[in-house]
Formats: C-alpha cells, structure tokens, sequence
C-alpha cells in the first residue's frame, strides 16, 4: 500500500507472494484490449484502457502483467490507464489526462517491466519512439521504457506541474509480482486507486515516494 501524500488515498497492489492487500470487492476493472480509449464512470467490464470516475464514485483498479499502470488524481476525479507499447503509442496517457478539465494533482505510476529488460522489435520501438518527445534518447537500444516515456507525455499535455509517486519495481525482475514475459502466465496483478479505511489511517505511515525495491532483484 502506497499512501498518497495529503489525501486519503492510497495505491493497493496485488500480486504474487508478499504484495498482500486484499482488492477491494467494488473495484472497477475493465475488459482492457491495449487501446486508447477512455471510459468515464464505467460500471466495469467496458472495451477499454482508462477510466475517469468522481472521486468517492468508485474504485479505480487495472490488471497488468508488465504493462505500466498510470493512475492519476485531480481535485474532483480519480483515474487510471492500462499502458502497454500499443497503448502509449496510440496516447492513453495524454487521453487519460486531457479529459479531465482540471489541473492533474499526482501521477502514479505502478510496476512494470523496466527499460532494461523490455527488450523489443524494430517495429513496436519505432511505434512508441514516433510520439515521445525524447524519441530516441529516452530509450535503451533495443528496448522500451515505458515508466519514462509515460512521464514526458504526461509533461508534454501538462500545462502546470504536478507531483508524482513512482512505484518503480520491475515485473520481470521481482518474484512477488507476475511477469508474462517472464513466466508466459495469465495470472494478473492487481492494483488500484481507493479511500483509506478509517482503520487503516492508525496502522499505515506515509509510505516513501520512490519505492524501489532493489533487495528483491534477481542480481
Ligand atoms: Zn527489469
């Protein structure tokens, strides 16, 4: 659990062993098909990679395995994107962004494989590398990462700065989280966006921003 500072919300994440928090049983996951398309007050199970919701209207939540999941947090709403390479090339995280008419609080990104192991074809860095504005420079030969470009199109549509908590572990490194590239699963983590439960403001610290969690790397 990730305390967001100044809020009552946190991040919950949960994987494979050791990341224990329990999902909320109202959480709103959608049917994600690596698209761009931004869902506002989904009921749950639409086509799509992003929801916007009021905030207090719901639990945000995404299913990823590697792909980068992005939350973000404005005065009145509350949202999330499913960014694989299909999906930040064609701009969820711009979409999620822009369709809120309010300035954008706090970025969150969650786990996802990193720049370092994502290695991928010519054509599907190209597909990513055509939109950020670092292109080339932002990326390992070979391979994509996805956390950063994500940051610099959030930048890119952002006309004023907002804060933001990087949850910055690595999927197909850590053993608590599911990889499919590394284990080929269909298993799933889970995370999300919610309100602290009163209890839960008595047990929980605020939880450091830059949450690395180098002990759990293979090397
Ligand atoms: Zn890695």
């Amino acid at each position: 659990m990730v305390i967001i500072p100044g809020t009552d919300m946190y991040i919950g994440l949960c994987g494979s062993d050791g990341k224990p928090d329990p999902v909320p049983e109202n959480a709103v996951f959608l049917d994600q098909i690596h698209s761009n398309r931004i869902v506002i007050d989904p009921g749950g199970g639409e086509s799509a990679d992003g929801m916007i919701m009021g905030r207090r209207h719901g639990i945000p939540a995404l299913r990823v395995a590697d792909c980068l999941p992005v939350f973000a947090l404005w005065d009145d709403c509350i949202g999330a994107a499913h960014a694989g390479w299909r999906g930040l090339a064609s701009g969820i995280v711009e979409n999620l962004i822009t369709a809120v008419d309010q300035p954008l609080r706090w970025l969150i990104t969650g786990p996802c494989i990193c720049g370092e192991c994502y290695v991928v074809g010519d054509e599907v860095r190209e597909a990513v590398l055509s939109g950020d504005p670092a292109g080339e420079s932002g990326h390992p030969s070979g391979r994509l990462d996805l956390r950063k470009s994500a940051f610099r199109r959030a930048r890119r549509v952002c006309s004023e700065e907002f804060r933001l908590i990087d949850i910055d572990e690595c999927t197909f490194e850590s053993f608590s989280l599911h990889s499919f590239r590394r284990d080929g699963t269909e298993e799933r983590n889970f995370i999300w966006l919610a309100e602290i439960e009163r209890d839960e403001h008595i047990r929980q610290l605020n939880s450091e921003i830059k949450c690395n969690s180098p002990e759990r790397r293979k090397n």
